[in-house]
């Protein structure tokens, strides 16, 4: 392509001994110069373009937890601090870096809860209504392929994906990171030398979580190692971590134990709910679960989901936008026309067998399918067109296939 000409380069004028080296078009030539000068201009008009992004366009928090009531039942504690982060991470990213004394630091937040309580839910909800990149990453293949950190950088190759690999995209995006606590330090003592937990991870997350340019394998994994390297700068990326913790619970109670008996306790005339002590978190508890400090400085915002009793449940089954239920009367409902109902008893069979099977909310929907399943595979080819669940109905299908699987 590029060729020495006597000619002049077609933007400045300047003859080729001038310039060294200028590059033909099909119609022209431009000189180094220029060529660099044009690249400057297209990486500023790139820079205005990213702080045009206004605020005006984002969800307020109100409006961002009014969104994840329609699909989210209870957890208003979880939402609120989920709504004020996002909201937050938006104005960070409008922010013009340049010209401003006060910098907005990042607030990555930490959610803890029981699994099925609904911190995937929360995260994939608050990822349908936003304008940047959202990825969900699992935090336990990082122990499950070693823990030598290359595979840390693996977290961005899903944003990169979900960002169409443009890199400016990603650097703005969300990354949730489930299962947080499957790399905790499993034990306390800190004269061990091999590290055959999780810290050797946590250090390689550090990294992540501060910001810093990260080398990303853009198709992840070590299946190519061919592959080039993307840079992604992680300053801007916020990052939503989740996990259960089982067991922190008798750390909260250990701690709010001395707290009671020490002078300086400010607990001690509270009423403390023992069955839910998960609502009194506090950094130091998730440092003797196991995480590093540093980590635990990178999310500030730490929050937690109330455990699911059974009026919640019999919620969920029914309440949410695109509800359990209301999915399978639509199911009924296209091409085949029909009208699918339920008695409340049948409800609330459901939820006690999500409870006895100690199954949770994940319960709730393997419970309904069995129920559903005969009907779902007969009334399709039959002249049906209205279908009544009764708990007599209900009742058989459970217990059929209770036999079945005893
Ligand atoms: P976690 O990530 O905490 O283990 P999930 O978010 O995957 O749990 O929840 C499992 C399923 O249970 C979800 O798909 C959802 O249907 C249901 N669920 C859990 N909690 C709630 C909730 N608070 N509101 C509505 N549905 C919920």
């Amino acid at each position: 392509m590029a060729k020495y000409s006597k000619e002049c380069c077609t933007f400045c004028g300047h003859p080729e001994h001038q310039v060294g080296m200028l590059l033909s078009g099909i119609n022209g030539l431009i000189c180094s110069d220029c060529a660099e000068r044009a690249n400057e201009m297209f990486k500023e008009s790139k820079r205005v373009a990213k702080s045009e992004f206004s605020i005006n366009e984002f969800p307020r928090p109100k409006d961002i937890k009014n969104f994840l009531d329609q699909y989210v039942i209870g957890q208003d504690d979880a939402k609120r601090y989920l709504s004020v982060a996002v909201y937050n991470h938006y104005k960070r990213l409008m922010q013009n870096k340049t010209d401003d004394e006060v910098e907005i630091e990042k607030s990555n937040i930490i959610i803890v809860g029981a699994t099925g309580t609904g911190k995937t839910l929360l995260a994939k909800t608050v990822a349908r209504m936003l304008k940047v990149p959202f990825a969900i990453v699992d935090a336990t293949v990082l122990t499950e392929a070693g823990y030598v950190g290359e595979d840390i950088e693996s977290i961005l190759t899903r944003l990169l994906q979900v960002a169409d690999y443009k890199v400016e995209e990603a650097e703005r995006g969300i990354v949730f990171i489930d299962e947080i606590d499957k790399i905790a330090r499993k034990s306390d003592n800190p004269s061990i030398t091999r590290d055959v937990s999780g810290e050797g991870v946590q250090q390689g997350l550090l990294k992540l979580l501060e910001g810093s340019i990260v080398n990303v394998p853009p198709q992840g994994g070590r299946k190519h190692p061919e592959q080039k390297l993307t840079p992604v700068d992680t300053k801007d990326i916020l990052f939503i971590c989740g996990g259960a913790f089982d067991g922190i619970e008798k750390k909260i109670a250990q701690r709010m134990n001395t707290q009671v008996i020490g002078f300086t306790s400010n607990v001690k005339n509270k009423q403390i709910d023992k069955n839910n002590l998960l609502q009194y978190i506090a950094p130091q508890d998730l440092k003797s679960f196991g995480l590093i400090p540093e980590i635990i400085g990178r999310l500030p915002i730490l929050t937690y989901l109330n455990p699911l009793d059974r009026t919640t449940l019999r919620n969920i089954l029914t309440e949410p936008k695109n509800s359990i239920i209301k999915q399978y009367i639509k199911i009924f409902e296209m091409v085949d026309n029909v009208k699918l109902s339920f008695d409340e008893e049948v409800l609330e069979y459901i939820v006690n067998k999500a409870i006895e099977f100690k199954l949770g909310a994940r319960g709730l929907r393997s419970i309904t399918e069995d129920i559903m399943m005969d009907a779902m595979f007969e009334i399709p080819s039959s002249e049906q067109k209205e279908l009544h669940i009764t708990l007599e109905y209900a009742k058989e299908k459970i217990e059929k296939n209770d036999a079945l699987s005893a």
